[in-house]
């Protein structure tokens, strides 16, 4: 009889599998990616996804209120007991209708899923709850990653809650926020400052994981993307159970865009949901390698049997022209996405496409976004500028439902937003336009006034 909970190849050709207690997150038979794997035969699933909100009335219970955990039967790789929770996924999917008309949809049928409000301020914290959980129950006492901001936060923040634990964080040198580094720091981990870039400070984590036996998080563990899926039954919740006619996610790692079409494809199989949305990804222009092999290279997953020279050329060439990831969004600001072959199968499954967009359509649709009424990091706005993109090209009709999920807190990277809205040229520059970025759309310049009561009502009553 085999596990009720076990992992196992993405590749069916493969059909390698190992152990739930397995760490090394590679196939054994083939080296490829990881899913965590259920019977689902034998264990219970609820009827409906209605059974889900009888949790409410028992929030007392941590499991219960965390917006993860209360899922938890849809991922039931770990026992109650050995569950790790702060709190995370009180989340907020909320109808942006001044955000809708900007990207060419109609009132009413844009949905901004803010992932911002967790405790670490990113998505992040939905997949370092599980990848924790999962940690815990190995035995682990030291966890690591590469990071280009937010992981590491999260990474952080759950070290120093669980006490038992030591942190340690890879960062490139150069692009992570101020924001992002005081929380890695103020939480305590062990922070190296790898001099490289994102690429290959993972590189190098996977090497010392493997070589001390220290517990893994970055997104390639595939429990991270477990508790990842709950933010796609948190919108589905949100929309009352109905599900929407698109998500739009940005892309960098890819690990997201795995985790929302493996949530989608079990709940169809499962029979808890009817269909699944479409799925949009979305690069930024300066790391685009998905978009790149995607829709320009025509590579497709093709039933686990996707052409891996294409993958290979693409990066033989980044290499030869010494070509790195290079946009303002730095948390997708990553050349060589670890779940490239799982994200192939995503798109496939939710009949998904990718689409690059330049840093200064990311940071018009940010500032759109936070005159909207919520806020978000330059990264999270690829999704808003994306789906512009698509509303444009036809792709996305504007009567379709949207939901955009915005993937980090508007106070993550304040430096850029503060000089996107600066009237002060060496502000501007120093963060904006010495990255080609000449001009921006939506700038709210803070009016200077001099400290006189005649003047400042005039200033008002001009302005305002
Ligand atoms: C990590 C991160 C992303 C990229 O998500 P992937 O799952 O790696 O594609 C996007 N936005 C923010 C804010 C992030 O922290
Ligand atoms: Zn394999």
């Amino acid at each position: 009889m085999t596990d009720l909970v076990f992992q196992k190849c993405i590749n069916p050709k493969c059909g390698g599998t190992t152990s739930l207690a397995d760490t090394t997150f590679r196939c054994p038979r083939c080296g490829g990616l990881l899913d965590v794997a259920y019977d689902w035969n034998r264990l219970p699933v609820p009827k409906s996804l209605k059974h889900f909100e009888g949790k409410w009335a028992n929030r007392t219970n941590p499991l219960d209120f965390s917006g993860v955990w209360r899922f938890r039967e849809l991922f039931p790789f770990a026992p109650d007991s050995a569950i790790v929770t702060i709190g995370e996924g009180q989340t907020l999917c909320q109808r942006a209708d001044a955000v809708a008309t900007y990207a060419g949809l109609n009132p009413g049928r844009l949905f901004l899923q803010y992932e911002g409000m967790n405790p670490s301020g990113s998505f992040k914290d939905n997949g370092m709850s599980a990848a924790f959980t999962h940690a815990r129950m190995t035995g682990a006492t030291r966890a690591a990653c590469a990071s280009t901001g937010n992981t590491s936060a999260s990474l952080a923040i759950y070290c120093a809650a669980m006490q038992s634990m030591r942190g340690i964080i890879f960062i490139g040198s150069g692009k992570i926020s101020y924001g992002k580094l005081s929380q890695a720091l103020e939480h305590g981990a062990l922070t190296l400052q790898i001099n490289g870039d994102f690429d290959d400070a993972l590189r190098r984590v996977r090497e010392v994981s493997q070589q001390l036996g220290i517990y893994l998080v970055n997104s390639v563990n595939p429990f991270r993307l477990e508790g990842q899926k709950s933010i796609m039954y948190r919108v589905l919740e949100a929309l009352r159970w109905e599900v929407p006619d698109w998500v739009v996610v940005p892309g960098g790692n890819l690990g997201n865009v795995s985790s929302f079409a493996k949530a989608f494809s079990e709940l169809l199989d499962l029979g808890l949901i009817a269909r699944v949305p479409r799925l949009a990804v979305i690069n930024a222009a300066g790391a685009n390698t998905f978009y790149e092999l995607h829709e320009k290279h025509n590579l497709r997953w093709a039933g686990g049997q996707f052409d891996q020279s294409k993958i290979d050329g693409y990066y033989a060439a980044l290499d030869a022209t010494s070509r790195k990831a290079d946009t303002l969004a730095s948390a997708i600001e990553i050349n060589r996405p670890v779940n490239l072959p799982k994200a192939l199968r995503s798109l496939d499954r939710c009949n998904g496409v990718v689409r690059s967009v330049p840093d200064v359509e990311i940071l018009d649709a940010k500032a759109k976004i936070g005159a909207g009424g919520l806020g978000c990091e330059p990264a999270s706005a690829a999704s808003v500028a994306g789906l512009r993109m698509l509303v444009r090209e036809g792709v996305i009709d504007k009567d379709e439902r949207v939901v955009c999920i915005l993937t980090g807190h508007v106070l993550k990277d304040s430096d850029e937003t503060v000089a996107y809205h600066s009237a002060d040229q060496a502000t501007f520059d120093a963060k904006i336009g010495k990255r080609g970025v000449k001009s921006v759309a939506f700038a709210n310049r803070a009016v200077p006034v001099p400290n006189d009561l005649a003047a400042i009502v005039k200033a008002i009553e001009q302005n305002a």
